[in-house]
Formats: structure tokens, sequence, C-alpha cells
């Protein structure tokens, strides 16, 4: 079975850019004043998760290990 991932954006710090939605449509929406929201919080692992979260240019999408909240991005250091 695959990793099952928990995905959170930080909406103090996200700016609209609107990257995370380029690389996973299906993932993430924004809102009327362009702040990001994961369509579900609680999903399975997923490259173009992985690739918005990456692109983000001010890191507001931090994905952890659904269950044991084990880093995946941003990995620990
Ligand atoms: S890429 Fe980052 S800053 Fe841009 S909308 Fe998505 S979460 Fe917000």
């Amino acid at each position: 079975m695959g990793d099952r991932w928990h995905i959170e954006v930080d909406r103090s710090v996200c700016i609209g850019s609107a990257q995370c939605l380029h690389h996973a449509p299906a993932g993430f929406r924004l809102d009327h004043a362009r702040q990001s929201h994961p369509l579900e919080p609680d999903t399975d692992a997923s490259e173009q998760v992985l690739a918005a979260a990456e692109s983000c240019p001010v890191e507001a999408i931090v994905i952890t290990l659904l269950g044991s909240g084990e880093a995946v991005f941003p990995p620990e250091e």
C-alpha cells in the first residue's frame, strides 16, 4: 500500500502565486482571497502534490506522513 499524506498550507505565508495549482490542479484551489487550500488534506502520496510543494516560492505547503507525522516536505534537516 502506498503512503498516505497530510497536506497543510500555511496561509500566513501563502502569496497566492498559484504555482501549486499549476503542478497539482486536482490538489489545490485558491479561495477569494487568493489563498491556497488543499482539496483533500489527507490524500495518497502524489508526485504532483510533491511538485506543487517544491514549486511554492514561499514554502507554504507542508506535507507529512499521515499517522506518524514524519516530514515529507520540506524534508527534515
Ligand atoms: S504556490 Fe505557494 S504561495 Fe503560491 S498559491 Fe500555492 S501555496 Fe500559495
